[in-house]
């Protein structure tokens, strides 16, 4: 275990009947990166983030985040030590205006935190956080708009938004730009780049421009199996990788 791993995942393993959805995944992930995992469709990917965030119990295999085990914790467990998957932990409240939404994500946390009962410092410091929140993933000037109004852009920004009012250390993204158009992935691809500078970010997508924009590692998976981890150069010059996957450019 390096100093510098934010997350160190050994042996992972996982089947459904008799059909192995991960085998064997290591992965050593450091602190600070943006670290995206591709592959083809049932490769995996959505596997190992459940695995990754306690969602699904794996057959086999050890998951440490910064030194901590958390392969023997449960899902809500894994949250309150800092590791966090979007779209897990709260969802949007079509009915909640975008700071309601943000308000209730960081209260979660309180609850969880401090016990049930919450003081008027703890109901301040929902508030600005979530402002603060609502600011760090561009929606402050929606902050008042019911959820339901915004875009599918900004909406999957406040599913970020969501995330980070928890304050994980590492931050499972499982297909972030789903559905985008360019512009909105490019504000979707500026707003993950600017969580680098406070957590770690494990990245599966499949939109092959945001991985190579963003990624400063890549892992490859195929049929449940890493295939190759390198940086962006390294992948996409990968003869094994462009066969399995990215076809040749
Ligand atoms: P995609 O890119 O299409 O989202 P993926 O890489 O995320 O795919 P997974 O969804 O993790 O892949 O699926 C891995 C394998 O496990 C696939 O063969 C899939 O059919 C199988 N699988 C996934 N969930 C289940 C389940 N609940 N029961 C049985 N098989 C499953």
């Amino acid at each position: 275990l390096s100093n510098s791993s934010a997350l160190l995942v050994t042996g992972l393993k996982k089947s459904y009947g008799g059909l192995a959805a991960t085998r064997d995944v290591t992965l050593d992930i450091a602190a600070g990166h943006v670290h995206a995992i591709i592959g083809p469709n049932g490769a995996g990917k959505t596997t190992l983030l459940s695995l990754l965030s306690g969602a699904l119990a794996a057959d086999a295999g050890e998951i440490f985040l910064f030194g901590e085990a958390m392969h023997d914790r449960a899902e809500q467990s894994r949250v309150s030590a800092g590791l966090a998957r979007s779209f897990q932990i709260t969802s949007v409240f079509d009915e909640l205006t975008v700071l309601e939404n943000l308000q209730v994500a960081v209260q979660r946390r309180q609850h969880v935190s401090y016990g049930f009962f919450h003081s008027s410092a703890q109901d301040k410091e929902a508030k600005d956080t979530a402002l603060s929140v609502a600011r760090r993933v561009g929606l402050e000037k929606f902050a008042h708009q019911l959820s339901s109004q915004l875009s599918h852009g900004a909406r999957r920004r406040l599913d970020v938004g969501l995330a980070i009012a928890c304050k994980p250390r590492v931050l499972l993204m499982d297909e972030p730009m789903a559905g985008m158009g360019h512009e909105e992935s490019g504000e979707m691809i500026a707003l993950i780049q600017s969580l680098k500078q406070e957590l770690t970010v494990v990245l599966v997508e499949h939109d092959m421009d945001a991985v190579f924009a963003l990624a400063d590692r890549i892992t490859v998976l195929v049929q449940g199996a890493v295939l190759a981890t390198g940086s962006v150069d390294e992948i996409r010059n990968n003869a094994e990788v462009k066969l399995a996957y990215l076809g040749e450019e």
